[in-house]
């Protein structure tokens, strides 16, 4: 018999079939994006340590060393409850401006643990660089190392109470309150509750369960219903709590203790995971007033702002800028969110990859994994999202911040 188109299209059908999930399930190459052929810099690479303790060790060190070159400085640990352990803590350091007080900037890391490798060691790359008399004359600058502390120690994104740092943070407790029906709809999609499984067939068939889910509702609403927060599941992804993290309660004084004393404040919240592979991205909550929306793109002349006029803009409620300027109100703040790409999420295939990543490993935490190897790979391919061991990505987010930080400095001058 010979094969007829119909035969020959029924055979292609059957290789789709079989080879999108042999794609889906085992991306092991290819998952992340390569990087270009920069060259290394060993003195980048090394603000980057091994764990949250010896990172955590070196912020101090560097604080106490500062501290005998600046007067008036404060270094607070503010002590996290945790059932795992008494050695967590969010470090908060201030250096006072030396002649007046036009400027505070405020540089936060860890707000996703997991995510304070790069923040933490930006912090130090800016501590050893940038504290300088010149710099600091109408600068104040205050450090907040770790704003999850135990998602930086046990490499999780969220708190011990699963919450997502940056949908916890507001002064209301209606914050707890807010709905996301859109998350509610798609809560079996992406919160199952059975050991996670590299072999099984939701993971198999991901991509094409995501594809038809985008098909029914388009990309921005789905990323919208996802990413936006949620208060109702403890056990989703991000969940913003029910009630505030104690760190939060801790830092609240201290923030408007020192932001009381500055004209203006400016703030910077590291994170990494969103956007091209490599590229520091700019991703402002859209801006409350034109003010802060003029001071922000006077701050950053020269870089693309990701204000919310693409189409892979999403807002989010209970993040850290939210809170600062809720704190403080009638000061100018202008907020920021840097964000250091690592899976190209900005595209569809790597969106859904990071999506995916972020279930898997949820599901394994409060599932348990069906077998060793998922457990494995799951907990390295979250590990490489959030804190790349690539020496050439770590180059690149040094370069690119030492040149912001540059001009974020030179412009506060
Ligand atoms: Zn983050």
């Amino acid at each position: 018999m010979k094969p007829t188109s119909k035969h020959l299209a029924l055979i292609l059908l059957c290789l789709i079939l079989f080879a999108a999930p042999v794609y889906s399930v085992v991306p092991e190459d290819g998952r992340f994006p390569k990087d270009p052929k920069v060259a290394v810099v060993p003195e980048f690479n090394s603000y980057f340590k091994a764990d949250y303790k010896s990172s955590r060790a070196d912020f101090l060190k560097r604080a106490g060393e500062l501290a005998k070159v600046f007067k008036g400085t404060n270094l607070i640990a503010l002590p996290v409850p945790s059932k795992l352990s008494a050695d967590l803590f969010v470090d908060v350091f201030y250096i006072p401006a030396i002649k007046s007080t036009a400027n505070l900037l405020i540089i936060s890391c860890g707000t996703h643990g997991i995510e304070g490798f790069t923040g933490s060691a930006l912090q130090r790359m800016i501590m050893e660089k940038f504290i300088t008399p010149e710099n600091l004359e109408q600068t104040g600058v205050l450090f907040i190392h770790a704003l999850n502390p135990y998602g930086f120690n046990y490499l999780r994104r969220v708190t011990e109470n699963n919450i997502d740092m940056n949908r916890n943070c507001d002064t209301s407790p209606e914050l707890f309150s807010n709905k996301n029906d859109g998350y509610s709809k798609l809560y079996t999609f992406i919160n199952p509750d059975k050991p996670a499984s590299l072999g099984s067939c939701s993971n198999v068939f991901f991509v094409e369960r995501a594809i038809m889910k985008i098909l029914k509702a388009t990309m921005p609403v789905l990323r919208q219903a996802v990413l936006q927060g949620q208060y109702q599941y403890p056990e989703g992804l991000y969940f913003g709590g029910k009630e505030f993290e104690p760190q939060l309660i801790a830092l609240r004084p201290v923030l408007t203790k020192y932001s009381a004393l500055y004209e203006r404040l400016v703030q910077i919240d590291l994170h990494t995971g969103y956007g091209e592979r490599g590229k520091m991205h700019l991703f402002p909550n859209p801006a409350k007033t034109p003010e802060i929306k003029t001071a922000t793109e006077k701050l950053y002349e020269g870089y693309k702002i990701d204000w919310g006029n693409n189409k892979d803009f999403y807002t989010i409620t209970g993040d850290f800028s939210n809170l600062i300027s809720k704190l403080i109100p009638g000061k100018q703040i202008v907020p920021m969110t840097l964000e250091f790409g690592t899976m190209d999420s900005q595209k569809t295939m790597g969106s859904l990859r990071s999506i995916q990543n972020m279930i898997l490993e949820n599901e394994g935490f409060h599932y348990g994994y069906k077998n060793k190897r998922t457990e494995r790979k799951v907990k390295e391919w979250v590990l490489e999202m959030y804190s790349p061991s690539s020496p050439v990505w770590r180059t690149m987010v040094m370069e690119q911040s030492v040149k912001l930080m540059d001009q974020v400095f030179g412009k506060l001058r």
